[in-house]
Formats: C-alpha cells, sequence, structure tokens
C-alpha cells in the first residue's frame, strides 16, 4: 500500500480545509407568490405553494 513520505504540516491541512469555505451560496430566488426568498425548483418555505399549487399548509403565525 502507498504510504505518505513526509507528515503533512497543519499549515497544509488547515490551506486544504480552508478551501471548505469558498463552497458557493445557494442559489436564492424571491418566491412568486409571497416574495420570501427560497431556492430553486422547491417548494417555498412561506407560503407551502410550489407552481401555483399548495403543497404544504402554512404556518398560522405567517405576518401577524
Ligand atoms: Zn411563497
Amino acid at each position: 500500500m502507498a504510504v505518505p513520505k513526509r507528515r503533512q504540516s497543519k499549515s497544509r491541512s488547515a490551506i486544504r480545509r480552508a478551501q471548505v469555505m469558498k463552497l458557493p451560496v445557494p442559489n436564492y430566488v424571491p418566491c412568486p407568490r409571497c416574495g420570501e426568498p427560497k431556492l430553486t425548483h422547491r417548494m417555498c418555505a412561506g407560503c407551502g405553494y410550489y407552481k401555483d399549487r399548495l403543497v404544504i399548509e402554512p404556518k398560522e403565525e405567517e405576518q401577524a
């Protein structure tokens, strides 16, 4: 089995792991019904609608 010749320094590992912080932000778009930010191709968490169809009942405490 191939084995690393040298121990990798803490700095090297940190440099590699720092790349995880560069992950792109999910693509939010405003909901066409209520304007709340939602993910594309996903049901809106604010009004419970997806493609003009009610998927789940929205929570009662919305917009007091
Ligand atoms: Zn909505």
